[in-house]
């Protein structure tokens, strides 16, 4: 197959710049589940963006700077904050039903590190309101193909790229197994984060960073790996796999308590207490839970109307009613887990990467914006930006050249044999998460890092050889993104000798 764009994911970075690509050629969009499985479908919170009257551009650039710790690219937040609005306001345009007051305004929710109100909501299935208009719009849109369970695999680069590499699209295995090429002029990663490299995350299962692996292995510069963030607050039930107790819960004036009923957050940040940034609040619980060997702590809201909190988080509320806990009478059992990464696939400002003709958008790239700690609510926000960034610089850019060489440099694979022990490949899931957890987790140290290392690396060369051996699946081909992401964090960690936003590390506890 031969298209003019390749987009490889359906969260919203993906469908938000399929939708404008198909004004300008063909469009595949391809994901490797079903279309709605997206770390998108799953954001509470909702999109930051200036609206009130009383808050500015100036304001959000400065709570954006100040949670990116010191190494935010100031032209991209001053971009992204002040495209910010626009983008909002297409996708209303698109059908997205944000909350509204009774004057027609949109409600604006407040999160931590924010000094105003300014996230649109809808309520707190944000995501799932977002994914939806897109999905619908998609449909609609008779320039874009969309293939279901079709993993890429690998980029393609240009046999004969001089200079600068050049990517021509991906090999890909398809909904039947069989591994195949789409060709591209253009191709856009847009495939998420990589929250399962950890244990636990709030992330859905295609979080492998899948995109930064490919990248990586074709020679894309990647930036910023050791700054994951954890969110503080994700619900602690053992029926209860990855949920999220959205931002907005302490937004909206939730307290976080100790074993001890203890509201902690007073020894950590006496001013900003539960609403002081992600890594703060995560910090602190991770120290109150190792102190007190607790296996987690309480997020109360039950002292706010019960009527309010039913119809502001319905989603939150029904999900820990049907665990038998009711959040307007009792407190939420949380701990963190790993949520965001900041870094990615490095790219300019029109989300270029440094091969030509590849671009990363959303979660995969690193474009500057959240330095060393993302600012709640601002990845739906660069991810609508930086698609109609890379729609704008494609538009004006890109002359098809009808005699484009689009030969793939690909070498087939003739390995038959099957692999007949799975277990080979999910002890191995185990281990990276497990290790990643206890040694490259929120407070981090040297010793621990290099002994994460070496087991990494041991998995790694076990996976290069199942890889080798046998015929490729995705659970294979996910493993190793995840080895191979996981070494690229701990490699990163132990590059920066200063703790900063995300990475926080016990040798060296002072930023530079
Ligand atoms: C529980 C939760 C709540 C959140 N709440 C908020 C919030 O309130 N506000 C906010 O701004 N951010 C929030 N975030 C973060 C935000 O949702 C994500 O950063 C954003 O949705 C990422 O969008 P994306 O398009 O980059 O990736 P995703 O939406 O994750 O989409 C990735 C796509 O890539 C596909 N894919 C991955 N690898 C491959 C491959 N190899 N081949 C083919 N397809 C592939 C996937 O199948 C998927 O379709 C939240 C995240 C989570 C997990």
């Amino acid at each position: 197959m031969i298209v003019d764009f390749l987009v490889i994911g359906s969260g919203i970075a993906g469908l938000s710049f399929a939708l404008k690509a198909a004004n300008l050629g063909s469009v595949c969009v391809i994901t490797k589940k079903g279309e709605v499985d997206t770390a998108t479908n799953l954001a509470q919170g909702g999109v930051a963006a200036v609206f009130d009257k009383d808050d500015s551009y100036e304001e959000h650039i400065r709570d954006t700077l100040e949670a990116g710790a010191g190494i935010c690219d100031e032209g991209v937040v001053g971009m992204v904050v002040r495209d910010g609005p626009e983008r909002v306001r297409e996708l209303m345009k698109m059908g997205v039903e944000f909350m509204r007051e009774k004057n027609g305004g949109l409600n604006l929710g407040r999160e931590g590190g924010h000094s105003r109100r300014r996230v649109a909501h809808s309520f707190d299935l944000t995501g799932k309101e977002i994914e939806r208009a897109l999905v619908e719009n998609i449909e609609k849109c008779s320039g874009v193909q969309i293939l279901e369970n079709h993993m890429c695999a690998d980029l393609l680069i240009s046999s004969e790229s001089e200079g600068r590499r050049k990517c021509i699209g991906a090999s890909v295995i398809d909904d039947q197994g069989e591994l195949k090429p789409i060709l591209a002029k253009i191709t856009v990663l847009c495939t998420g984060g990589a929250g399962k490299v950890y244990l636990y995350t709030s992330n859905p299962d295609i979080a492998t960073g899948d995109g930064v692996a490919v990248a990586y292995r074709v020679g894309a510069e990647v930036a910023n790996m050791e700054f994951v963030q954890f969110h503080p607050t994700c619900l602690y039930h053992h029926k209860a796999k990855n949920f999220l107790i959205s931002e907005a819960v302490r937004g909206e004036g939730g307290i976080l308590l100790n074993e001890a009923k203890e509201r902690f957050m007073k020894r950590y940040e006496p001013e900003k207490l539960e609403l002081a940034t992600r890594d703060k609040v995560a910090r602190a619980i991770d120290r109150e839970m190792k102190t007190s060997g607790a296996d987690c702590v309480y997020l109360d809201i039950s002292h706010k109307d019960g009527n309010f909190v039913r119809e502001r988080f319905p989603n939150i509320y029904s999900k820990c009613l049907s665990l038998g806990l009711d959040i307007t009478k009792e407190p939420i059992p949380v701990v963190p887990a790993a949520h965001y990464l900041c870094g990615g696939v490095k790219t300019d400002v029109w989300g270029r990467t440094t091969l030509k003709n590849l671009f990363a958008l959303g979660e995969t790239s690193c474009t500057g914006l959240h330095g060393a700690n993302r600012l709640a609510s601002n990845s739906l926000l660069e991810a609508i930006v930086y698609a109609e960034r890379a729609y704008q610089y494609c538009k004006k850019n890109l002359v098809w050249k009808t005699e484009e060489n689009l030969t793939p440099n690909l070498q087939k694979r003739t390995v038959k044999e099957r692999i007949d022990e799975e277990i080979l490949i999910n002890h191995n899931w185990d281990v990276i998460r497990r290790t990643m957890w206890n040694y490259v987790g929120i407070v981090r140290k040297t010793s621990r890092l290099l002994v994460a290392r070496e087991r990494i690396d041991d998995v790694r060369k076990e996976i290069d050889e199942i890889i080798e051996k046998y015929q490729l699946t995705t659970n294979m081909l996910e493993l190793r993104n995840i080895s191979l992401v996981a070494s690229l964090i701990i490699d990163a960690a132990l590059q920066r000798k200063e703790s900063r936003g995300l990475h926080y590390i016990k040798d060296f506890p002072e930023k530079l």
